[in-house]
């Protein structure tokens, strides 16, 4: 018996597409085959679970070469096609809706409609073609008597014989096309590059996958001695993947140890991760994952050819490395993958920000590493400070990024140095901690703790005992812009704007002084107008002459982190010089304004400012004129 029929409408446009591909990435038909096997396999094995007249036996697929004739063949003992099995299976696309999605792509361009139908479909069995002339597949079905072969040269039509195969299975045999100029097929034949595509895409199918090697062995005497120097090749069953999915495993099972190794071997790394974390979810989005913060952060994690993402598979298969869209930009430095049931084996990177599948598990997966994160935080503090220390800024940016939009997810993960405490504190303890007539949330930006307490803008916290959280980062000052507040309370830099640390009646004695040295404050302002928005009388200085503070808005450490960015250069903070009323300095320059030393009085102006700006860690426009001044009155006062 040998049938010809005719592929249905919408199979031939499939596989002309296949036949003329573009798609670079043809090697993924190993994986589709294979994929199918395994299929095959998972069926024959639950059938033989549930019915007692199919006995269970020793799977595996198997991959065999004939190099002379071009051949590639892939078998399985799985569970096998019949007559119209094969016909409705590999003569027809059986995916509903897709005669109508075939029709929708009429418009679209080539290259897009290739990588649609290649990402939408089980283009599965057809991407043969995409390497091979004529495919041959020799079936018995477990529910059949007879067996079939399915032949086919991709054009219009398909064959089917009769033919005697005694075991239960499939096999695929490829004839390889001709080499053209762009392809080279003949690779495919090669025991290394099969091996490659095994490890690569197919490593954790849960059959073995073998292929006869050859191996070069020791030849022995009719006595079964080996003799020396004397070898021979034989070949020797290979299995080619590990057939461990790791992930897949009950929780129970994996311990730190296996997953310490796998993410080693994995990910090319010499040293344990920092983090593990096995994920396995059912419901609503089925998944497992598993999840690695390496104990260094990698070297190019900030370059811009630092690639994010964690690999992709689908039902043990083995889709794509560093999958984007699997991870927020904020956790950029974790390694792992992802194995899910509910994606198919055919999506394509460019249909990947579409899948409200992926979607999902990528949201899924975000809050559970967050959630391990936090609970990191509430249990091993001393590991969490480490996990910070390496990562916290991608934290931040996480935070400051996209116009705040994570912010609410990621400010609990926060921590700062503090005045007051020795290691670093989340803003929740300092909120837990404030005084009790505290109002906000202080911060300033300097590198130490002592620098912080050094700041003359630091008096008066100072004394009402309040914490300080120092920040350090240069993206830190735009996060506390993005956030505002945490828990009700504002934050509020101990250089800008009015702090507001005095009660009602200190206030009501500075608003006298004010007015009684009106005239002599109006005087400065006039001296230093072209460097500063104001001169004022300061509410937050008692120890010291002179400080700067910003206006409320950008502040000195934004305008200098703006500074280095080659876009933003203008950007500028406003200046307000505040000047300490009880301050001995401010009774000197008292007395050179009444003594209408005009000349003192603008080198006394210029003086403090200059030391305010040095304070600051401003450099000075004019450090020449700074230092003469400086001598100018030095020689003076020795008179
Ligand atoms: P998919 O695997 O996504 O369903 P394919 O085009 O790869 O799409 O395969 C179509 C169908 O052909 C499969 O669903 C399966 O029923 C059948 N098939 C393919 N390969 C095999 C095989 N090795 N053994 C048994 N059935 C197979």
């Amino acid at each position: 018996m040998s049938d010809v029929k005719k592929f249905k409408t919408e199979s031939k446009r499939l596989l002309d597409l296949m036949i003329n591909s573009i798609y670079t990435n043809k090697e993924i038909f190993l994986r589709e085959l294979i994929s199918n096997a395994s299929d095959a396999i998972d069926k024959y094995h639950y059938l033989s679970l549930k019915d007692g007249n199919v006995p269970s036996k020793e799977y595996e697929i198997r991959i065999e070469v004939d190099k002379p004739n071009r051949k590639l063949t892939i078998s399985d003992n799985g569970i096998g096609m019949d007559y119209d099995e094969i016909v409705n299976n590999l003569g027809t696309i059986a995916k509903s809706g897709s005669a109508e999605f075939l029709k929708n792509l009429d418009n679209a361009d080539d290259k897009t409609k290739e990588l649609e139908i290649i990402g939408q479909f089980g283009v599965g069995f057809y991407s043969a073609f995409m390497v091979a002339k004529k495919v041959v597949v020799e079936t018995k079905s477990i529910h059949s008597e007879k067996a079939y072969c399915f032949s086919s040269e991709g054009t219009e039509t398909y064959k089917i014989d009769e033919i005697e195969k005694d075991e239960v299975g499939s096999n695929i045999t490829l004839y390889l096309r001709d080499n053209t100029d762009d392809d080279n097929y003949d690779k495919y034949l090669e025991d290394y590059e099969i091996e490659d595509l095994v490890k690569k895409y197919s490593d954790y199918v849960k059959y073995p996958i073998k292929m006869k090697q050859e191996e070069e062995i020791p030849l022995k005497d009719k006595k079964g001695k080996e003799i020396e120097g004397k070898t021979e090749k034989v070949l020797v069953d290979h299995t080619l993947n590990s057939m461990i999915p790791l992930w897949k495993r009950a929780k129970s099972e994996i311990t730190d140890e296996m997953l310490n190794e796998f993410y080693k071997a994995k990910f090319n790394d010499y040293q344990d991760p920092m983090i593990s974390l096995h994920i396995s979810t059912e419901g609503m989005i089925t998944y497992n994952a598993l999840v690695f913060i390496p104990s260094k952060a990698p070297y190019d994690l900030y370059s811009d050819k630092y690639e994010k993402g964690l690999q992709l598979y689908t039902k043990g298969v083995f889709i794509m490395d560093k999958c984007k869209e699997l991870v927020p930009d904020f956790l950029r430095f974790t390694k792992g993958l992802v194995d899910s049931s509910d994606l198919s084996l055919n999506i394509s990177r460019e249909m990947l920000q579409q899948n409200k599948q992926l979607e999902k598990i990528a949201s899924s997966i975000e809050k559970k590493i967050l959630a391990e994160f936090a609970r990191l935080r509430d249990n091993d503090f001393e590991k969490y400070l480490k996990f910070f220390e390496t990562y916290g800024i991608n934290i931040k940016w996480g935070i400051y990024d996209g116009f705040g939009m994570n912010k609410d997810k990621l400010k609990d993960l926060l921590v700062y140095n503090t005045i007051n405490e020795e290691k670093p504190i989340t803003l929740k303890h300092y909120i837990d901690n404030m005084k009790e007539k505290q109002e906000f949330i202080y911060y300033a930006s300097a590198s130490s703790k002592e620098q912080v307490l050094a700041m003359p803008q630091m008096d008066l916290v100072k004394k009402q005992g309040y914490d300080v959280l120092i920040l350090k980062d240069n993206i830190d000052e735009f996060v506390m812009q993005i956030l505002q507040e945490y828990e009700g309370k504002k934050f509020k830099s101990i250089n800008q704007g009015d702090l507001d640390l005095l009660s009602k009646e200190e206030k009501e004695k500075i608003e006298e002084v004010k007015k009684e040295k009106k005239s002599i404050i109006d005087k400065m302002k006039e001296i230093l107008k072209d460097e500063v928005n104001d001169v004022v009388i300061s509410s937050r200085l008692t120890d010291s002459p002179v400080c700067l503070v910003s206006t409320d808005g950008l502040s000195f450490e934004m305008e200098k982190v703006l500074a280095q960015n080659p876009i933003e250069t203008n950007a500028k903070a406003g200046k307000v010089l505040e000047i300490n009323p009880n301050h001995e300095l401010f009774k000197a320059i008292e007395k050179v304004y009444d003594d209408n030393d005009d000349e003192s009085l603008e080198d006394y102006a210029n003086l403090l400012l200059s030391q305010a700006l040095l304070m600051e860690g401003f450099q000075l426009k004019d450090p020449v004129k700074f230092s003469n001044t400086m001598c100018k009155l030095m020689i003076k006062a020795s008179k």
